[in-house]
């Protein structure tokens, strides 16, 4: 048995609130019409949630399960880069990471570790995991989920930072503004630029290893954490599934069908442990 060619892949993702800071973008200027209340819970916004606090999130469990495997990880900054406090880099080498590009012996070469390979790096080397934004909107029937979108609500939030001089009767000192997303739940497409069975195995495990623990500080998404946001149920949708079988899954009158259960032991009996094993023959070689 070879495992299919997987190149395209989607993660469903799903969380009651998502904060990405500044960096939701939103077409709130298309929908209002120049009358716009960012708190009016009426509106129909939709918006793009940016890749890069996404590809954080899945190489920090990346990072993780290769370090279960007793393996260091590619560390996210470049060595050099003057950190305020150097002092971080170093602890961080002393916790499962490696300098970055330090598994690299020839930097023009093709080796390195599996983190470095897929997310890149070094001489404008792009990773080889293509991570996309996630284009989302609050009108569920005009979800793309082949397309990686979502369902989503754009919520701004607004919270006011009180005084606690008890001569200030608890004035309000500033107002913060969040860009938030609510009730989120899409497809996070994701395609790998070069085939090779490891990414596949780490992706499946990391995205295991994110769901597992998506209550922990350390692997939540995006911003305003200690808030509760960023819980995010994430699994790893069939690759073996076809278009329409993928959209069934995001449809919640209609159950799976008797092919896609079909395929679901196909995976999980032949396909995955190929992918696993790949993964465990990559990290056994060093890298
Ligand atoms: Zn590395």
């Amino acid at each position: 048995m070879t495992p299919v060619e997987i190149r395209d892949v989607y993660v469903r993702l799903e969380t009651d609130l998502l904060v990405v800071g500044d960096s939701i973008v939103t077409d709130r200027h298309h929908a209002s019409n120049g009358n716009y209340e960012d708190d009016d819970p009426q509106n129909q916004i939709g918006g793009i949630i940016p890749a890069f606090p996404l590809s954080g999130w899945l190489r920090h469990g990346m990072e993780r399960v290769v370090q279960e495997y007793g393996r260091t990880a590619c560390h996210p900054g470049e060595a050099n880069a003057n950190f305020r406090m150097a002092d971080v880099y170093d602890r961080d080498l002393e916790s499962g990471y490696h300098e970055k590009g330090a598994c690299v012996d020839d930097s023009n070469g093709d080796d390195g570790c599996v983190i470095l390979d897929l997310f890149g790096g070094f001489h404008n080397r792009p990773g080889k995991v293509m991570r996309r934004p996630i284009r989302f909107t609050p009108v569920r029937n005009s979800v793309d989920y082949t397309r990686g979108q979502a369902e989503g609500h754009y919520r701004r939030l607004n919270r006011n930072v009180v005084s606690r001089n008890p001569e200030d009767g608890r004035d309000p000192l500033r107002n913060t503004e969040l860009d938030a997303v609510a009730n989120f739940e899409g497809a996070w497409h994701l395609s790998f630029r070069e085939r090779k069975p490891e990414f596949v195995g780490l992706l499946i495990e990391a995205v295991d290893f994110l769901d597992t623990h998506r209550t922990e500080f350390m692997h939540q998404l995006g911003g305003a954490r200690n808030f509760g946001a960023g819980i995010v149920d994430c699994d790893l949708i069939n690759p073996l599934y076809e278009e329409r079988e993928l959209k069934r899954v995001f449809d919640r009158a209609k159950g799976s069908t008797n092919a896609m259960d079909e395929k679901d032991e196909q995976w999980i009996e032949t396909y995955r442990p190929v992918f696993i094993e790949a993964l465990e023959d990559r990290i056994a070689e060093g890298s």
